[in-house]
């Protein structure tokens, strides 16, 4: 545990800086929205059982296309499955559940932090696995706490966050990282290892703002840009019938967010910086909220019986990331020196028991 450490930079996180500038960034602005369904988050059987996933690719495959599915990802922990129509891995090994899908990867690290992980430790990864991938999404940082709101706040190099999966969802995780200012995209995901299990599949899903027909050019735009919605199912069984869709999120003159949906909702909310409830309507399938200065980011939420919905966020400016933060020298070295000490203190201390042992 210490010596894992000892491999692990010690990064100079930067302050948060919530997103500011008179103009708007919309990833919806437009007259009409087209939107195509996704799961990127799938195991199929391998490693010869030893990973918990039950069903072949075709199966797997051919379960989420009869659900109307365009985008399937099947996400095997470190190997890309060849047989995936959208190629990915997911990586992460260790007991802390800190995972990451790594989309279109060149190749698979290995390299990872088994038992537990500062803050630094996860920044590493991110930095070992940024230029390996297009698109890297923090994923289910509830699950286990493997990332913490706090955390995201703070880390840098990545492009999204899996907010809804199964086995956790993390809105309030999203909006430390959105309020810190870093522009996060939402993907949601069923995490499914069986897809025969009907509880287990089409429990939440990512509808990506792109035609079927788009090109993966056109959906890894989307995804980066933050065009994509993430629903949360609040039945047990996969959805038959239809469910509210946007139609419209319009931003006029950098002061007005008009939202239109293509059924009647229950509730309808707009939240902004710390994950507050800036407005609220019921009942209603639009609603309009005159934007505020202090508004620094903006996300829409939509509830029926059936689902959750929740849209990428609208930010001041641009879709601005954080960069990995720079390494700090001084704080390695002297982490380095310091483990080295007590390493080397515990090889003398158990040699020394050993001698002594040996004069009886
Ligand atoms: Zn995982």
């Amino acid at each position: 545990m210490v010596g894992q450490l000892a491999f692990s930079p010690v990064y100079r996180f930067e302050p948060i800086r919530p997103f500011t500038g008179k103009s708007w960034y919309n990833p919806f602005q437009g007259d009409t929205l087209e939107w195509s369904r996704a799961n990127f988050h799938i195991h199929t059987q391998n490693w010869g059982g030893l990973t918990a996933g039950r069903r072949s690719p075709q199966e797997v495959i051919s379960v989420y296309d009869s659900l109307g599915y365009t985008w399937i990802g099947l996400s095997e922990y470190q190997r890309i499955n060849p047989s995936s129509p959208i190629l990915l891995y997911e990586h992460g090994w260790g007991i802390g559940k800190v995972h990451q899908l790594c989309f279109w990867a060149e190749k698979v690290v290995w390299w990872d932090y088994p038992f537990f992980q500062t803050l630094s430790a996860k920044q590493h990864i991110i930095a070992l696995l940024r230029p390996t991938t297009r698109f890297l999404v923090l994923a289910h940082p509830r699950f286990l706490h493997g990332y913490t709101g706090q955390e995201l706040s703070l880390l840098g190099g990545y492009d999204a966050v899996e907010v809804l999966n199964r086995y956790g969802d993390s809105v309030a995780e999203w909006d430390s990282a959105l309020s810190s200012g870093h522009y996060a995209s939402i993907i949601a995901s069923d995490n499914a290892h069986d897809a025969y299990n009907p509880h287990q599949v089409m429990s939440r899903w990512t509808e990506v703002g792109v035609p079927s027909s788009a090109s993966i050019k056109l959906l890894e735009r989307a995804l980066l840009g933050g065009r994509t919605v993430a629903y949360k199912n609040r039945t047990p069984f996969p959805l038959s019938g239809p469910y509210p869709r946007f139609r419209l999120i319009k931003i006029e003159g950098d002061t007005l967010l008009r939202v239109q949906l293509s059924h009647r909702v229950d509730t309808l909310r707009i939240i902004g910086q710390g994950g507050t409830v800036r407005a609220v309507a019921y009942d209603s399938d639009e609603i309009t909220y005159s934007i505020r200065v202090y508004d620094t980011y903006l996300r829409i939420e939509a509830y029926t019986s059936e689902v959750e919905a929740y849209t990428g966020a609208l930010v001041r400016s641009g879709p601005h990331r954080r960069d990995i933060p720079g390494i700090d020298r001084m704080a390695t070295a002297i982490q380095s020196i310091a483990l080295g000490i007590l390493s080397l203190s515990a090889l003398l201390g158990g040699w020394w028991l050993l001698r002594t042992r040996a004069d009886r």
